[in-house]
């Protein structure tokens, strides 16, 4: 799950990581009231959006006085905005962060990501702050200082001293520097954070070190202990077809082809999409309505796959264990009585009470072509879909 940059910093500052002074707002005037409660300028209006690489797109501002923060969150709020990350839709901005612009004498890079083949958090520190981390990993790996964390005694006081010295930072910014890196960490592992992105950590011309951003990702999976963290969660920034698998407890992700697919189980599900792929087609979605799904959710499931309107056609591929086909079968009927149906569905069913389901499906007066096996039935779906 991702939060907005606001609610990062909010985050930090719990964690005792210093940011600038700031608060958020959703109307030119409110934005003027922060301006307001802020010492004094220069401020920066930094539009709210899941994306990075605002400041290229016209998403940051610095005002001069709280009128001219009125008068750029006038211009940000509302607006459409376009970054390297956002692809070419954008993403429309209902929130503005207004806070204290600083004074920059470096900016550097701080990230906090699970390593999966080290099954350890890694802290990365690198001098080229406020570029893409990506890039600077592939032009000059060099730069990137890395410490991976055992999480059983934790953090150790020398990985941080190893990150602040590696990076160049002079003495008597070390203190300051272990503490923040320090603070990161234990945000990092206190919330199940997925990643923690410092981009730019900067260290200001009167030598304070702040994070002037703040990317922070949490685990779903791990996201039940956290019951205020799921208030976070913005659903103007998820795909309203996610969203809404998500209240039905299904593992949807929308794709960009136009096979739509059903299937039970998540192994089987990502052979059926490496199938649909070697017949041509690409998939729409990965959706896994799980081994002991009701009728209820498979008919939730054909009902969001069929909310893609890229969808040309359905593969509806189960094995029957747990989940029987005679239940499966009962939930698609259910589906298609809810929604219009235009577009093919090939089935594949085998396993328990495949022979009640298939009974079920030819007597529901829907039309769908059977197919014998799974590559049959991918091999039919990419004919259909062209
Ligand atoms: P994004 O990652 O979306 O581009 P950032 O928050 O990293 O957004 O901001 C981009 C750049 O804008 C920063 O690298 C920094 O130079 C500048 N900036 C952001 N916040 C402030 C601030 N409070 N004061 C001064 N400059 C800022
Ligand atoms: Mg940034």
């Amino acid at each position: 799950m991702k939060i907005h940059e606001y609610q990062g910093k909010e985050l930090l500052r719990k964690f005792k990581v210093p940011v600038p002074a700031g608060d958020v707002a959703e109307t030119p005037e409110e934005a003027r009231k922060v301006a307001d409660s802020l010492i004094e300028g220069p401020f920066v209006v930094k539009a709210q959006i899941h994306a990075g690489g605002r400041g290229k797109g016209g998403g940051i501002k610095v005002a001069g006085s709280p009128e001219e923060v009125e008068e750029a969150a006038r211009q940000i709020l509302g607006m459409t905005l376009v970054t390297p990350q956002t692809g070419p839709e954008g993403r429309l901005v209902s929130r503005v962060l207004v806070e204290q612009a600083q004074e920059i004498d470096r900016e550097m890079y701080l990230g906090i990501v699970i390593d999966r083949s080290l099954a350890r958090p890694v802290i990365m520190m690198s001098a080229a702050g406020g570029m893409e981390i990506e890039e600077v990993a592939a032009k000059t790996p060099e730069l990137i200082i890395k410490e991976a964390v055992d999480p059983a005694p934790g953090l150790m006081g020398y990985q941080a001293r190893n990150l602040a010295f590696g990076v160049g930072l002079s003495p008597h910014l070390l203190r300051p520097a272990v503490s923040f890196i320090d603070n990161l960490y234990r945000l990092f592992i206190t919330l199940d954070c997925s990643l923690a992105e410092i981009n730019p950590l900067v260290v200001t011309k009167s030598g304070e070190m702040l994070a002037l951003d703040a990317k922070i990702n949490f685990d779903d999976t791990a996201l039940f202990r956290h019951h205020d963290l799921a208030a976070l969660e913005d659903p103007e920034e998820m795909d309203p077809l996610e969203h809404e698998a998500r209240k039905h407890h299904l593992n949807y992700i929308r794709l960009s082809g136009n096979v739509g697919a059903m299937v039970n189980g998540a192994g089987l599900a990502m052979a059926t999409m490496d199938l649909i792929k070697a017949a041509g087609a690409e998939p729409a979605n990965f959706l896994d309505v799980g081994g002991g799904a009701s009728a209820e959710m498979v008919t939730n499931g054909f009902r969001i796959i069929l909310g893609d309107p890229n969808v040309k056609g359905v593969l509806i591929n189960i094995f029957g264990g747990i989940l029987r086909c005679d239940v499966l079968a009962n939930g698609v009927v259910e589906a298609v009585k809810q929604v219009q149906v235009k577009v093919p569905i090939i089935v594949r069913l085998e396993g328990t009470n495949v022979e009640q389901g298939r009974e079920i499906l030819n007597n529901s007066g829907l039309t769908f072509t059977v197919a014998t096996d799974m590559r049959d039935a991918a091999q039919k779906v990419a004919a259909l879909v062209g």
